[in-house]
């Protein structure tokens, strides 16, 4: 309990919303302040039909006062959400964001549910739950034959026409039966917890597990799949495996992959930040613009690779490494590759985010220093190779 406590919290304070966000993925509230990883996670594609279909029913929702809980996008009547249960209800939705607070009132410490107001003013939905709740004693039939005069002529017009009249009723009368197994308590805040794992707190285990059989796409080509093999045998902090990952997968928030996603406006300025022309997409920022072009013939010639690799297989290290049969040299050749793909991630974004010029000498810097360090501390050895040694003939450098 301590843990999932825990948990919400850090979210929340990382992320604001949780309700609105994660479990109703509202992208209407979405700032330009937001983590990429939640805007990149929230427009993709993929989410709504995630969230909607799957995760809802991945989080247990242990209502209190039913303040953080949405009413009708979260599991917590059910294994299924509201949503989900009465689609045809759903569709009549009044303000469909609002959470279960907002559903009903206490009376003298008693809980009671206003159907009515979860729909629009004025529609069949909201009339008949009116009625339902009124005469909750009787039947759903006597509570259908109440209102069956002033609604039977509503049911031929426009907008409510596809759902008779009588199947809102059960539907109805199905909820309210669903929700007389909730209790509402004032005075206990909301909590959540992982239904996907019987201790009920989430692991990244049994999340990828959940969701791994829902994620279908084009199964990736072989030679990506050795590329991002490869990649995970690099010793290199978590956030650089991470960063590497996405650029294989052209999955970078560049600026062409956020005005296709909408993240940025359409005709926003979308131009490379370091050259200034060209619109910066993946291989326009790190292979195509001349100002890292300059940076990675550099690299090429510090490294001494001309034996091993032409500049352009340099560039594409990940689908050549095969070519050099030194297993050391490959690796070291690897992490510098990986130290300029960020280096220049890194100046890019300094450029955009805090207006700094760029500069090659502070790049080239960054590379030869953040590459040593990440040897260095693969090797576990320092004194393997000094960093004169390294500044001058890298590929001398390591050897066991
Ligand atoms: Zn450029």
């Amino acid at each position: 309990m301590e843990k999932e406590v825990v948990w919400q919290d850090l979210l929340r304070a990382r992320y604001g919303n949780i309700r609105l966000k994660v479990l109703i993925g509202d992208v209407s509230i979405l700032s330009k302040k937001e983590s990429h990883w939640w805007r990149d996670l929230i427009v993709s594609d993929n989410y709504e039909k995630l969230l909607f279909d799957h995760f809802t029913s991945a989080i247990k929702c242990n209502v209190g006062n039913g303040f953080s809980t949405p009413l009708w996008f979260a599991s917590w009547a059910g294994q299924k959400s509201i949503m989900e249960l009465f689609p045809n209800l759903f569709s009549l939705a009044g303000n469909f964001l609002d959470s279960i607070n907002l559903a009903g009132a206490f009376v003298e410490g008693v809980w009671n549910w206003n159907l009515a107001s979860w729909f629009e003013e004025g529609s069949i939905a909201a009339e008949l739950a009116a009625d339902l709740l009124q005469n909750a004693s009787y039947s759903c039939v006597a509570a259908l034959e109440a209102t069956e005069a002033g609604l039977a002529a509503a049911d031929s017009g426009a907008g409510t026409a596809s759902v008779p009249t009588q199947q809102l009723a059960a539907e109805l009368q199905s909820l309210l039966a669903a929700l007389n197994t909730v209790r509402i308590k004032e005075n206990v805040e909301d909590s959540f917890s992982w239904a996907k794992d019987s201790s009920g707190s989430f692991t990244v285990k049994s999340c990828y597990e959940f969701f791994k059989k829902f994620l279908s796409g084009p199964p990736l080509e072989s030679d990506k799949v050795k590329a991002l093999n490869f990649l995970w045998k690099f010793k290199v902090p978590p956030k650089i495996l991470c960063f590497a990952w996405r650029f294989l997968l052209n999955r970078l928030a560049t600026r062409d992959q956020l005005v296709r996603r909408g993240v940025l406006e359409e005709g926003i300025d979308s131009r490379c930040a370091l050259c200034g022309s060209g619109e910066e997409s993946l291989s326009h920022l790190f292979f195509l613009c001349n100002v890292s072009v300059h940076i990675w013939r550099r690299v090429f010639m510090w490294l001494d690779l001309s034996g091993l690799l032409s500049f352009e297989e340099f560039g594409d290290f990940f689908y050549n490494f095969r070519k050099i049969p030194c297993l050391n040299k490959c690796m070291i050749v690897g992490t510098v590759w990986l130290a300029t793909v960020w280096s220049i991630w890194l100046k890019r974004n300094a450029v955009i985010f805090e207006k700094e010029a760029f500069s090659f000498t502070e790049c080239m810097s960054d590379i030869v220093l953040s590459s040593w360090r990440w040897l260095c501390a693969f090797h576990k050895r320092v004194n393997l190779c000094n960093f004169y040694l390294w500044n001058t003939l890298p590929l001398l450098c390591f050897e066991r």
